[in-house]
């Protein structure tokens, strides 16, 4: 072989070598890049998944119930709210109409589908038990339906979001309290009323003179402007417990005898003119009320007074008990006189409420407001009252409290309710 031939050999051979290198390096590159690639995509993928993972986590944390709903009007997604909203009836590829059996909420979500801009609406459905167990309102729910449209991703169909919260309650609120400024405003306004004629009687008419007629109109005039107080002092109580002061109540233990004992030397004079009699049947004399002590003084006192008020007749009997049962503490203020009538006994806590409304105001006994503030100071010490009557024979108000007081934390409990019976 000449040299010539050597190098060519030598050279081919290097040539193929170093072929060979690049070609695996490159084949080496692109595992190593399709390795890479594999590994972005998976991160990539896992990253979504959590990020739906915590999606969902966010929109099942919600109290309000909410609904994805793709284009085609079909349910694609529903938290839990709304699972329990809807009584855990499978919503999942439903249309809104198969979902909604109530044709005003599916009629109010599809409106808000076809619009193009968000949809707001109350709906008022005379449906469920209220969950405020106000037995006034019983049945009336109300609904905020808030529908809007998410623009889809990248070209996709755009999605329409819709959110239902309960404001049964806050709706019942409010209309306790428009009730509740539009009695007052007539509470106060009739005895202002008849003041104002009196006052121009006595100006206008030249009755000055007349001593004896000014005084007879005064004292009128002294008897209203009570009332007038008396109903203000007991509307700042009822404004006082709903101001959410609860928290702030004054608890301490104190016995109940000692309550009594104030509240019968305060009402001794009408006792004694009424010929009632009170008996007392507390289990233990030492039995001790954990609460504030004010509070209690004023439902005590109110119950026992409408007994006196109520039954007029001599030798009524009043008895005021307590017993304690397991971890609750039961009291009553019973007495035989007239009694409540079944019909009204459901609404004797409301507000201004009076069985018998055909009294003038000469004869009107009290504000009504005094069993309305006795349930608002029990229930702010997480208790409850009853009412139950057989005229003639015994009308009790029985309430039922926490032994060892009302506890700080009151556990929050969930007002959803199922929107449909199954
Ligand atoms: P009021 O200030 O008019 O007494 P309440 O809220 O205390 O208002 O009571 C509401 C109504 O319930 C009273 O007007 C009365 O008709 C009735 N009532 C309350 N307690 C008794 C009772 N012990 N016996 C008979 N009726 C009662």
């Amino acid at each position: 072989m000449t040299p010539l031939e050597i190098f060519a050999i030598l050279l081919a051979a290097g040539l193929a070598i170093a072929l060979w290198f690049s070609t695996r390096q490159r084949n080496l590159d692109a595992s190593r890049h399709q390795l890479e690639m594999a590994n972005a995509a998976f991160a990539l993928e896992e990253q979504s998944k959590l990020a739906v993972k915590e999606r969902k986590r966010l929109l099942n944390a919600l109290t309000d119930a909410f609904l994805l709903i793709d284009e085609t009007g079909q349910i694609i997604f529903a938290n839990k709210a709304a699972n329990r909203l809807f009584h855990s009836r499978s919503l999942i590829n439903r249309s809104l109409r198969e979902a909604f059996t109530d044709p005003r909420l599916a009629q109010a979500m599809t409106e808000g589908l076809l619009a193009s801009k968000p949809i707001r609406t109350r709906i008022t459905l005379p449906q469920q038990a209220s969950p405020l167990g106000d037995d006034e309102r019983r049945g009336m729910n109300s609904w905020l339906v808030d529908v809007a449209i998410l623009p889809g991703d990248e070209g996709a169909a755009p999605k329409t979001r819709a959110i239902i919260r309960d404001i049964t309650a806050e709706q019942q609120t409010d209309q306790i309290r428009k009730d509740f400024v539009a009695n007052a405003s007539h509470e106060l306004r009739t005895p202002m009323a008849i003041i104002h004629g009196y006052l121009e009687n006595l100006l206008e008419d030249d009755m000055l003179e007349d001593t004896e007629m000014s005084r007879r109109f005064l004292a009128i005039m002294r008897k209203h402007s009570e009332r007038i107080t008396r109903i203000i002092e007991d509307m700042l109580v009822i404004s006082r417990l709903e101001s959410g002061e609860e928290s702030s109540l004054n608890i301490e233990p104190f016995k109940l005898q000692d309550c009594l004992n104030d509240i019968l030397e305060r009402l001794e004079s009408l006792i004694h003119s009424q010929k009632a009699s009170v008996e007392l049947k507390l289990s233990d004399e030492k039995v001790q009320i954990h609460g504030d002590r004010f509070y209690w003084t004023q439902a005590l006192f109110n119950l026992i007074e409408n007994a006196l008020k109520q039954n007029s007749r001599p030798g009524l009997k009043i008895e005021i008990g307590c017993l304690v049962k397991d971890d609750e503490l039961q009291v009553w203020v019973s007495d035989d006189g007239i009694g409540i009538p079944s019909a009204a006994l459901p609404h004797v806590f409301r507000r201004f409420y009076r069985v018998d409304k055909q009294h003038s105001q000469n004869e009107i006994k009290g504000t009504g407001l005094g069993l309305s503030i006795v349930k608002r100071a029990i229930e702010a010490h997480q208790g409850r009252i009853v009412a139950s009557s057989t005229p003639g024979s015994e009308t009790k108000f029985l309430m039922t409290v926490p032994l060892a007081g009302p506890k700080p934390d009151s556990v929050e409990l969930d007002s959803q309710i199922p929107l449909f019976k199954e």
